[in-house]
């Protein structure tokens, strides 16, 4: 027996890039470890959207260093957006000599092939942007939830982003190979659907045949499929039309991710992000207006090069208008090869801090009155199985994607009407309650 352990960092696409690579993997005869002892094969899967990420790496690439030395055939492996970034791939290879292979987004479908060439000689196969996007087999963390790719890469060029670079030219699966992976993930026992993108509204513009509202519709009308999300969207793509048109979808849960990321309009045409805050907060109006108890988070940057007292003043009016569920949050940190890594006037970091502690308290407080004005309320929680923090207790998730925890005992993958007693700002608690009451 051969075992593989694969450590992720960064999005949901990187854990859906995960989810292949395990598939490929094991259609090679490998089987997963569950810890990194027992790994015959470590393959870490970075991102290099962060710094913090890009550290997080670099830590764990000491502890493994020691693993190699107890173990000498262990086969240590790097993929993901990190690798891709100009020349990091060769300087990783410099760097850290116990490190076997190394391979980018563009090159993982031959992971196999690279896996085994690793065993005679340390290999490096980053290849440029591709435009045939092979379907490759999927071992799925989840039975019930499927992570489902729709569009690769990014052209929105955000100025502080280093996706587009790493990630290459938006190019959308066609349709019919989406359904039919919808459908498959249905008929083995599946109930939620997740549609993934670095920016899924800007779907079928490279084609120019169907567009992400008509995916939608269609995806929607796939029997047995009970709950459809997506992410991520871009709130400069995102009409009112298709406000108008999910309405009309059941199945498409009323959550929305719409990363506004400044509230400041003089630094959102900084970022190059293509709208101004009377826009998002125009959307945000309209989608209340027509999804009522609709949940919106977003993602916010702070300390943007040049943000100033009253930049930031601007987010924090937004946030007290749009109200939302969550917000990730995060400090800017300049990624090279970007434009706004060139940029002057950086933010001092402590200036940055204090302005993102701040914002996180207020938004906190707005995430606890959002979970408080449910309590008492009934939700329909997918199950996802025991709590991880007491086995005692059950996990599920909203339509709205907000965390309960409940008293069991609820079968994994199941849809169960639960009873909300209370709350903090992250977490919903409730009850369990018999089917029939909530029908
Ligand atoms: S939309 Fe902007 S932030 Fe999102 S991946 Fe594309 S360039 Fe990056």
């Amino acid at each position: 027996m051969k075992w593989y352990h694969l450590l992720t960092y960064g999005c949901q696409m990187n854990e859906l890039d995960s989810e292949k690579m395990a598939g490929m993997l094991e259609e090679n005869g490998w089987e997963k470890a569950e810890n990194l002892e027992k790994a015959d094969l470590i393959i870490l899967n970075t991102c290099c959207v962060r710094a913090k990420a890009e550290d997080k790496v670099k830590g764990k690439l000491g502890q493994l260093k020691k693993l190699k030395i107890e173990k000498p055939d262990l086969l240590i492996g790097i993929g993901g957006c990190m690798m891709q970034q100009e020349n990091v791939g060769q300087k990783f290879l410099q760097q850290f000599p116990f490190v076997d292979f190394i391979f980018g987004p563009h090159t993982m479908d031959r992971l196999n092939e690279i896996v085994e060439k690793s065993c005679t000689g340390r290999v490096l196969e980053i290849e440029a942007d591709r435009f045939d996007v092979p379907r490759l087999p999927i071992k799925r963390e989840s039975s019930f939830r499927a992570w489902v790719s729709i569009i690769k890469g990014c052209e929105n060029f955000c100025s502080y982003c280093i996706v587009p670079y790493v990630r290459g030219r938006e190019v959308s699966r066609p349709l019919e190979e989406i359904i039919d992976e919808v459908k498959e993930h249905v008929e083995n026992g599946g109930k939620e659907v997740v549609l993934l993108g670095q920016n899924v509204n800007a779907y079928g513009r490279d084609s120019g045949r169907v567009d992400f509202a008509r995916l939608l519709e269609r995806t929607d009308r796939v029997p047995g499929l009970e709950r459809l999300r997506f992410m991520t969207s871009h709130p400069r793509d995102f009409p009112l039309e298709l406000v108008q048109a999910l309405v009309e979808m059941p199945r498409v849960c009323e959550h929305l991710h719409l990363p506004i990321q400044a509230g400041s309009n003089r630094i959102l045409q900084k970022m190059n992000r293509g709208y101004t805050r009377e826009d998002y907060l125009k959307l945000v109006e309209f989608i209340r207006e027509k999804i009522p108890g609709a949940s919106i988070t977003t993602d916010i940057i702070v300390g943007f090069p040049g943000e100033t007292d009253s930049d930031f003043a601007d987010t924090m009016d937004v946030v007290e208008k749009a109200r939302f569920a969550s917000a990730f949050t995060f400090l800017y940190s300049p990624r090279e090869g970007t434009p706004a890594a060139r940029y002057s006037e950086q933010v001092p970091h402590s200036i940055k801090r204090k302005r993102l502690d701040y914002l996180m308290s207020r938004q906190n407080q707005i995430s606890l009155e959002y979970n408080q004005a449910l309590i008492g309320k009934m939700e329909e929680v997918l199950v996802e199985g025991p709590s991880k923090k007491d086995s005692e207790f059950y996990m599920g998730r909203t339509r709205t994607n907000r965390p309960v925890i409940f008293s069991g005992p609820a079968e994994k993958g199941a849809l169960k009407p639960v009873k909300i007693t209370s709350c903090n700002a992250h977490t919903l608690y409730g009850d369990l309650q018999e089917d029939s009451a909530h029908e």
